[in-house]
């Protein structure tokens, strides 16, 4: 394997891979190095239990954008989303059960069995979402300003952002707030069911150490809703052969442009001279050298650990410093003998209560206490718990007969107060996890084979992510759009000469969407 090459990319996460890949169709001779033993980053399926296909970390896609789909082909590299239909099912234990996604005519059929008044009020909500991300979502996929030395181009595009803002007119502060705002108070202006509000409201807090009525969390909300499947807006996908399957895809593609990967690569320092980047160092002492090197990991990696702060301007490593990277959010993998039946909704063959994202969360309240626990440092003792049973509409993740359940649960800290996580709090905390489960779907427990419990420790450690942040460092409006990853720097360059920024530290930030890699592939090739 040669040891020179037009780019380096440092982790082979999604993002990384996708920047591989743009940057090979035109011709450049790319190496991505990844430290695990396989690419994908946090978006991947591993054969945790035997037989199975078991999505790590990321479990659904939505976002993921059409664009790189079609531009690199990667249907015909097996890229292929199964659309989940209907997208929720929240049963509650007085048998009553709310689902939504199926169509608009059931959706507020179902809604309508809380409250008609937001039933009617449910259109009216998601056309002020469509306003809003009809002026976001564009520049998903575009370089943000530079906003501490604008040019004449960072000038335009920030006067045309402003122009698009205009055009909402008294709408406007309405966008303001879902970009800056807390969820809560939105949701309780728009609706007065709690039950739905309960179920909205999970979306705003996912990946983040917050509760809904705190700022902040409506743009999480509505990060959420920016994608699509198969060219539906909104609805979420299970990945064939789960999220590896689009990673592996991505792989793939960048294999047949000539990329070489490696694995159980791991870098411990970018080389530089005369202030610009030259290459890396693996933990083996091997070398590599680059005309151009994009990291593909968080802020802190690249220049906290893999560069010495005292080479960067003071200012940068002061910005760099300040990104935080908490998180509280656990990923339970479970191996189970047959689908969960609900009591609200009775049966272990599969049906649509199977198909979606089942949530258990009775209302607000129930989110505010469980961040409460969070906040002075301990595990929820009520933890927000919502689960996905990709076996049920794929079913190669799991043995014959078998399913496989990924439950996403918030909120336990990264450092609990009361000590280090042991295995025994890993276990407690699941199994009272698994408890709030069988409250709904009695012989819940008794069907589990095997389980995985990853906390935010056990995220860091295996995927790379500090803190265990899953959007490798947290989406407040100040770490957004020209202020992601730190201001001056949101055009994915850094003040390493050749040296850019291509994961989701960059903008716009986490989730499996590929922006970030797509867009700092564009301006590796002008540069
Ligand atoms: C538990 C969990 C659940 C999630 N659920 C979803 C979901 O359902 N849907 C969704 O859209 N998003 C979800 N996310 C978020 C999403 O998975 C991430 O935002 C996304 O995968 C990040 O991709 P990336 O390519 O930017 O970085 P990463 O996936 O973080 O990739 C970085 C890569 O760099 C490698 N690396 C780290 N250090 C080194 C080193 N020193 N040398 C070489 N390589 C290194 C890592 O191993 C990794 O492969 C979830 C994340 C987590 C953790």
């Amino acid at each position: 394997m040669p040891t020179t090459y037009d780019a380096i990319i440092i982790g082979g996460g999604h993002n990384g891979l996708v920047t591989a890949c743009y940057l090979a169709r035109e011709k450049w001779k790319v190496l991505v190095l990844e430290r695990r033993y396989i690419v994908g980053g946090a978006c991947v399926s591993e054969e945790t239990f035997p037989g199975y296909k078991v999505s790590t970390a990321a479990y659904v896609n939505s976002l993921f954008r059409p664009e790189i789909v079609r531009d690199l082909n990667l249907k015909a590299y097996g890229f292929e989303a199964i659309e989940r239909n209907p997208a929720s099912f929240t049963p509650f234990l007085d048998g009553r059960y709310l689902m939504r996604g199926r169509d608009e005519k059931s959706d507020l059929a179902e809604i309508a069995k809380f409250s008609k008044r937001d039933a009617e009020a449910y259109p009216k909500y998601e056309a002020m979402l469509e306003r809003v991300a009809s002026i976001i979502e564009p520049t998903l996929t575009q370089i943000p300003p530079n906003v501490l030395r604008p040019g004449l181009g960072d000038l335009f595009t920030m006067g045309k952002l402003g122009r698009g803002m205009q055009k909402l007119g008294p709408a406007m502060a309405e966008a303001v707030e879902m970009l800056t705002g807390a969820a809560r108070p939105i949701l309780d202006r728009w609706f007065e069911s709690e039950e739905l509000k309960g179920t909205i409201a999970t979306d705003a807090i996912i990946g983040a150490f917050m509760a809904p009525s705190m700022p902040g969390t409506a743009y999480v909300l509505f990060h959420h809703v920016m994608g699509e499947t198969n060219g539906k807006k909104g609805v979420w996908a299970y990945m064939r052969g789960g999220m590896g399957g689009l990673t592996q895809s991505l792989a793939r593609a960048a294999k047949d442009l000539g990329v070489d990967i490696r694995t159980e690569a791991e870098v411990t320092k970018i080389l530089t001279k005369d202030g610009a980047a030259t290459g890396v160092v693996l933990a083996n002492g091997d070398e590599f050298h680059a005309k151009k090197v994009a990291s593909g990991v968080d802020m802190h990696l690249t220049f906290e650990k893999f560069l010495d702060p005292n080479a960067l301007p003071p200012e940068f490593r002061e910005a760099v410093s300040r990104i935080t990277y908490e998180s509280a959010s656990v990923k339970i993998n479970v191996a189970i003998e047959r689908l969960p039946s609900f009591t609200a909704l009775p049966g272990h063959d599969v049906g649509p209560q199977h198909h979606g994202t089942v949530h258990f969360v009775p209302d607000q309240d129930f989110i505010e206490r469980a961040y409460d626990d969070a906040k002075y440092g301990e595990p929820s003792r009520d933890p927000v718990v919502e689960c996905c049973m990709p076996s049920s509409l794929d079913s190669t993740v799991a043995p014959d007969g078998k399913h496989l359940m990924s439950m996403f649960v918030q909120y336990a800290p990264y450092k609990p107060k009361s000590g280090p996580w042991t295995q025994e709090m890993r276990d407690r905390f699941a199994d009272r996890c698994f408890d709030i489960i069988e409250q709904h779907a009695p012989g819940f427990k008794a069907s589990v084979i095997d389980r995985q419990i990853l906390t935010p420790l056990d995220i860091e450690e295996k995927f790379g992510l500090t803190g265990g942040n899953i959007f490798q460092g947290t989406m407040p409006f100040h770490n957004l759009y020209m202020f992601r990853p730190v201001p001056g720097y949101a055009n994915y360059k850094t003040p390493i000469k050749n040296l850019f920024m291509c994961g989701s530290a960059a903008h716009p930030g986490g989730g499996v969407m590929g922006a970030p890699g797509w867009n700092a592939a564009r301006e590796m090739l002008k540069s």
